[in-house]
C-alpha cells in the first residue's frame, strides 16, 4: 500500500478503536446454535423449508441469476408478478422492485429530490434515508423524533412553491415504536408535501393483513411514497416501493440505483412469494409474535429492566453506557443467547442499549433463556 493510504487506514482505525467503536463480523453457520434475539425475522420465515423450496425451484427453472438489470433484459415473469403482490398487499397501484432496502431509498430520494428539495427527516431515521438525500444533494432537515408541531415549525419556514419531502421510518429500527402515520399524512396535506414511509420493521408485522403501518390503511392520498423491505419479517430478502403509475414510472427512469444494477436473482424473487402466500395463509404467525411480545414485556417489566416504550418485537433495553451493553451482550452469550449491541454512532452517545427482537419462531423455552439471563446480568452488577 501507498504511504498515504496506510497512513489514512491507519489513522483511521486507531481512533475509531480508541473511541471502543471497531466492529466485527460474527462468521455463523447454518447449525449455529446460539438462541438468535438479534436478527429481524420476525415470523420464523427465514428458515421456512418452503421458502428454500420455492427459491430452489425458480433457481432450475430461470437460472441462477437474472443476467440484466431490469431495463435490459434481467426483468422477469416472477418479479413482475412479485410486483403486483406487493401493490396488492399494500393497497396501491404499483410496485417496483430493488435489491435491497438501502438501494430503495437511495433510489426513491436521488430520483424524487434534488438540490433545491428540502427533505425533512425524523432524527431516528435510518441511514439509508439520510444518504439518499445526499445522493440526491437535497438538504436534509430533520425533526425532532416524532414531533409533529417541530415539523410542522420547519415546514412553515421552507418556500412553499417547490415539491418538499418529509421521510419517516415507520416502525423506527433501534427503538420500536411507530410513527404516527395519519398524524404526518395531516401535516402534509397542509404544508402540501409528500410523505414518504420507510416500513421496513413494520411490513409482515403491522396492519391487518401484515401490511404494515402504512398499508392499506393509509393510502396512496396519505402516504404517496411506501418502501418496504422483503429481508426481515418476510424472510427474504430485497425491497420496493409502492405507490402510483406516476411515481413508479418516474422511479423506473430516473432512479439510478434501479437502472444501472442487476436484477434480483428469480429464486429470491420466487421466495418471496412463497414467504407472501404463508403471511396470508398462516396468520398464526403473527398471533404468535404478538404473545410473545406481551409475554416479554411483562416479564422484563416485573425484572425492572430499562425497557423502551415500544409495542413492536424491537424490544430495546436502554442500558446508555456502551462498555456496560457490551458486558451484557457478552453475559447473554455465554447463556447461549445473541442479542444486539447497539452503540454509537447507530445511536446517539449515552444511548447504547441492546436490541433485543423477538419473532414468532421463539418457543417458550428460548424466551425462558432469554429472561432468565437478563436477570442473570441485573444480579450481577448488583453484586
Ligand atoms: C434494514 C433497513 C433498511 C435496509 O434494508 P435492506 O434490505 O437490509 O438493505 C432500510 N430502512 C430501514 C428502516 C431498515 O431497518
Amino acid at each position: 500500500m501507498t504511504a498515504p493510504w496506510s497512513q489514512r487506514l491507519a489513522e483511521r482505525a486507531a481512533s475509531h478503536r480508541a473511541r471502543g467503536l471497531w466492529r466485527t463480523r460474527p462468521t455463523l453457520s447454518p447449525a449455529e446454535a446460539l438462541r438468535d434475539f438479534a436478527g429481524n425475522d420476525y415470523l420464523g420465515l427465514a428458515a421456512d423449508p418452503r421458502l428454500a423450496e420455492a427459491q430452489a425451484e425458480a433457481a432450475r427453472r430461470c437460472g441462477a441469476g437474472a443476467r440484466a438489470s431490469h431495463l435490459v433484459c434481467g426483468h422477469l415473469e416472477v418479479h413482475e408478478a412479485l410486483e403486483r403482490r406487493l401493490a396488492a398487499l399494500t393497497g396501491r397501484p404499483r410496485a417496483l422492485l430493488f435489491s435491497t432496502g438501502y438501494m430503495a431509498n437511495l433510489g426513491t430520494l436521488q430520483a424524487l429530490c434534488d438540490r433545491y428539495t428540502p427533505v425533512f427527516q425524523d432524527r431516528l431515521n435510518h441511514a439509508s434515508l439520510l444518504d439518499g438525500a445526499r445522493l440526491a444533494g437535497a438538504p436534509s432537515r430533520r425533526f425532532h423524533h416524532r414531533d409533529l408541531a417541530d415539523l410542522e415549525r420547519l415546514l412553515a419556514r421552507a418556500p412553499h412553491d417547490a415539491p418538499r419531502l418529509v421521510v419517516s421510518d415507520g416502525v423506527f429500527s433501534m427503538d420500536g415504536d411507530v410513527a404516527d402515520i395519519a398524524g404526518l399524512a395531516r401535516t402534509c396535506r397542509a404544508h402540501a408535501a409528500w410523505l414518504m414511509i420507510d416500513d421496513a420493521h413494520g411490513l409482515g408485522v403491522l396492519g391487518e393483513h401484515g401490511d404494515g403501518c402504512a398499508g392499506r390503511a393509509h393510502g396512496v392520498d396519505e402516504v404517496p411514497v411506501l418502501v418496504g423491505t422483503l429481508g426481515k419479517a418476510l424472510g427474504s430478502a430485497g425491497a420496493f416501493v409502492a405507490g402510483d403509475e406516476a411515481l413508479i414510472e418516474h422511479l423506473i427512469q430516473f432512479a439510478r440505483p434501479y437502472v444501472y444494477t442487476t436484477a434480483q436473482p428469480p429464486g429470491v424473487a420466487a421466495a418471496t412469494l412463497a414467504a407472501l402466500d404463508l403471511l396470508a395463509a398462516e396468520p398464526e404467525r403473527r398471533a404468535r409474535l404478538q404473545a410473545r411480545i406481551t409475554r416479554f414485556r411483562r416479564e422484563a417489566a416485573t425484572l425492572e429492566l430499562p425497557l423502551a416504550d415500544s409495542a413492536t418485537p424491537i424490544q430495546p433495553i436502554l442500558l446508555g453506557d456502551g462498555a456496560r451493553t457490551l458486558r451484557w451482550a457478552a453475559r447473554l452469550r455465554d447463556a447461549g443467547l445473541r442479542v444486539g449491541a447497539i452503540r454509537e454512532p447507530t445511536v446517539p452517545r449515552g444511548e447504547a442499549r441492546l436490541r433485543i427482537t423477538l419473532s414468532a419462531g421463539h418457543d417458550d423455552d428460548a424466551l425462558d433463556a432469554l429472561l432468565e439471563g437478563l436477570a442473570a446480568c441485573r444480579r450481577e452488577e448488583h453484586a
